[in-house]
């Protein structure tokens, strides 16, 4: 589904990324593990398009999407993406947000696109939210409505930014529960995480990314037990 070839970023004098390659197979869970400043924001925006490449591609379904000629916001409606914290428009409301891109970026009718969101809603239990703002809901059911929200586009693949890394520790399960759920029904998704429990369980991939270069990926069981490169070591050493 997602394939980055070779992709390299700098801000500046900083190179942040140096010539990554990661495929994405669909119907797979890929966990991005890494230090502080590794680069996996960056990975995840430059594959979004939501930053432009300085060398290497990104290819969606097998198509250069960082190819010049090709519409960035076309490419970019086929992906869902979320962040941190502070996904949700404040001035809309839950249901409102849900609805937005379908109907606005997507040109489904309303109606249609209501009952969806009102069913996306349902299934993870805030289906009495529906005409609150955002601000009225805990940080765990923000972060669920941003990611019903950026599947009611049905994207190809889901791109999520450490989704739990701003929560409370307390909420933090409620949302890995929808991310396993959705992965469960097939989603391709690749997730920056620092939670190394869950991409253990969840992961099929586990790409572990140091100072730009993705040092090493493989299944949970090898990169998490067994690692081979003393960089890898050294950082779970620290996180686990
Ligand atoms: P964290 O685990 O803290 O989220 P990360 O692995 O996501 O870290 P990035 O956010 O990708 O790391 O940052 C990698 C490097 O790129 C850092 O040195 C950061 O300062 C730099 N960087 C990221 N975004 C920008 C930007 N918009 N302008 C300048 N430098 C940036
Ligand atoms: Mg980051």
């Amino acid at each position: 589904v997602l394939e980055l070839r070779n992709i390299v970023k700098a801000f500046g004098s900083n190179v942040v990324l140096r010539g990554v390659d990661l495929a994405v197979d669909e119907h797979r869970v890929v966990a991005l593990i890494g230090g502080s400043g590794s680069g996996k924001s960056t990975l995840l925006r430059c594959a979004s398009l939501l930053e432009t490449v300085d060398d290497g591609q990104v290819l969606l379904d097998g198509e250069d999407v960082t190819d010049p000629r090709v519409d960035a916001d076309r490419v970019r409606r086929r992906m869902g993406v979320v962040f941190q914290a502070y996904n949700l428009f404040p001035h809309l409301s839950v249901l409102d947000n849900v609805t937005l891109a379908p109907t606005a970026v997507h040109g489904r009718p309303r109606a249609e696109a209501v009952e969806e969101a009102r069913g996306l809603l349902a299934r993870i239990g805030l289906a009495d939210k529906a005409a609150e703002y955002p601000d009225r809901l805990s940080g765990g059911q923000q972060q669920r409505v941003a990611i019903v929200r950026a599947l009611a586009v049905r994207p190809r693949v889901l791109l999520l930014d450490e989704v739990t890394s701003a929560l409370d520790p307390e909420l933090v399960g409620e949302v890995l529960a929808l991310v396993r759920e959705v992965a469960g029904q097939g989603m391709t998704i690749v997730m920056a995480t620092h939670e190394m429990g869950f991409a253990r369980q969840v992961a099929d991939t586990v790409a572990f990314l140091d100072g730009g270069v993705l040092l090493e990926s493989g299944p949970p069981a090898q990169v998490l037990g067994e690692p081979e490169h003393p960089r890898t070591r050294q950082f779970l050493a620290r996180v686990i």
